[in-house]
């Protein structure tokens, strides 16, 4: 072990909230010797900066742990003094060398942010009101958050976010008239639909019995894609790909799948019962709409990110030559199925089929792991592996988990995460939270899509 981690397994972190605030939640942990964090959060105002000020005796001058270069070896400023709690000011002027730093951490940088921006309160992703203070809301795409809205003038359907920097005024994708859309656009944008339902080229026909009801699952699985991508950076156009962009076609009695940058999902599939039926006919773990959608999204990504890179050898290695014939290996696969160990090598039964369908595939699980942690976090779930202590510590690190994290940081947060939510399902009767077990060779195919989005170079920076 080295010294740093030792120094992170010792670490113990507490939260002053001699203001009064809540400043979150308070850590101990055994064996631990002491950091004292003092900090000022109000969560009255959700959108306002968190300030913490950290005295920080026993962190080594890069503090490894939140990943932020802090201004340490200074003195305590009285300021600082004055507001922190007696104790921990005692403390802090009995410590020898006091070190200190001033962490502004905005919600809206540290994670996802989904909560009223008037009253505070959690919001899901789909919502299209608050329940708690009645405030019209929506999905902001620039910042990839959700936003409180209040109406803007006179004019019916205008609105402005409500303590937002963006000041433009906004309005509801025009998909929100059929009730399946609550993501905003600009008032002075020519396109009245927002940048997901704009990928839309054929939606369901309405006039039949059930289509709108499918029409709204598909899209909401489709936002929970399209914001996964934008959060990653990754473009939606492609040049090679006939259509120009992640395109959708979302059909009845229409072939699921991926063809020259076009997914079309039959709609069929937003039926649960027909879904179950599938399930279980292809013998499947996992059936689900937003699976689909991240498996075939993988096709459109792998022409972008891998076909003619740099990638493409170390991605016949680790998945095989997608020069075979598709349709012989498709079809084997149907009339032959898996082959019988295939579960030493491949995260799926169907992964088998093809390098392509292994790809897309393992491309689905790598988006799920990544929102999940990201969701898990946002949401305050802190699941960690026996004597994993330093986990404790995620709220402080100012990163973005699509963004920052290491492969090996983002699974050691993943199985500890599947562990604690398969065992909630079944704690409640329900099926496996996350019904796979990963072989080893598999992890080595999700840190090469790890990887390659990482080092693309068609990566926006951040909307944050
Ligand atoms: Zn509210
Ligand atoms: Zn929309
Ligand atoms: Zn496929």
């Amino acid at each position: 072990m080295r010294q740093g981690d030792m120094e992170r397994h010792r670490l113990r972190i507490i939260l002053c909230s001699s203001t009064g605030n809540k400043t979150g939640r308070d850590w101990d942990h055994e064996g631990s010797v002491c950091v004292s964090v003092m900090g000022q959060a109000r969560q009255d105002e959700p959108d306002a900066t968190l300030t913490f000020l950290v005295i920080l005796p026993i962190l080594p001058a890069k503090a490894r742990n939140t990943g932020n270069p802090l201004p340490l070896n200074q003195a305590l400023p009285a300021a600082a003094k004055q507001t922190a709690h007696p104790g921990c000011a005692a403390f802090a002027d009995k410590a020898a060398k006091v070190q200190y730093a001033k962490v502004s951490l905005e919600i809206g940088n540290l994670m996802r942010n989904f909560a009223c921006t008037n009253c505070g309160n959690t919001l899901y992703f789909e919502n299209v009101s608050c329940l708690k203070c009645g405030h019209a809301v929506g999905f902001h795409a620039p910042t990839l958050s959700m936003v409180t809205l209040q109406p803007a003038s006179a004019s019916p359907g205008l609105f402005k976010i409500v303590k937002g920097k963006d000041a433009s005024a906004q309005r509801y994708c025009s998909n929100a008239s059929y009730g399946v859309c609550n993501w905003l656009t600009t008032a002075d944008d020519s396109n009245t639909l927002c940048i997901a339902c704009d990928l839309n080229r054929t939606i369901p026909n309405l006039s039949e019995f059930g289509s709108l009801k499918a029409w709204d699952e598909l899209e909401r699985a489709k936002k929970r894609l399209v914001y996964s991508i934008l959060r990653y950076g990754l473009p939606l156009e492609s040049k090679t790909q006939s259509p120009g962009r992640l395109t959708f076609d979302f059909a009845r009695d229409t072939k699921t799948g991926h063809l020259d940058g076009v997914i079309s999902i039959d709609i069929m599939e937003a039926d649960a019962v027909e879904r179950e039926r599938q399930r279980q006919h292809f013998d499947e773990p996992y059936r689900t709409l937003l699976g689909h959608l991240r498996h075939e999204s993988g096709h459109f990504y792998w022409s972008i990110l891998v076909e003619n890179t740099k990638y493409i050898d170390a991605f016949r290695v680790l998945f095989g030559d997608e020069r075979q014939s598709y349709s012989d290996a498709i079809e084997r696969h149907h009339a032959f199925g898996p082959s019988a160990n295939w579960q030493s090598k491949h995260v799926s039964a169907y992964a088998t089929s093809h390098p392509w369908e292994d790809w897309a595939e393992t491309w689905a699980h790598y988006l799920h792991m990544t929102e999940a942690v990201d969701t898990a976090e946002a949401t305050g779930m802190e699941p960690r592996a026996a004597g994993l202590i330093f986990g404790s510590i995620w709220p402080f690190k100012r990163y973005d988990i699509y963004r920052d994290e290491t492969f090996e940081a983002l699974i050691g947060r993943w199985i500890p995460l599947t562990i604690a939510m398969n065992s909630v399902t079944r704690s409640i009767g329900h099926n496996d939270f996350y019904p796979f077990v990963i072989p080893a060779p598999a992890f080595e195919k999700l840190a090469f899509v790890h990887s390659v989005i990482r080092e693309s170079p068609l990566r926006r920076s951040s909307a944050n």
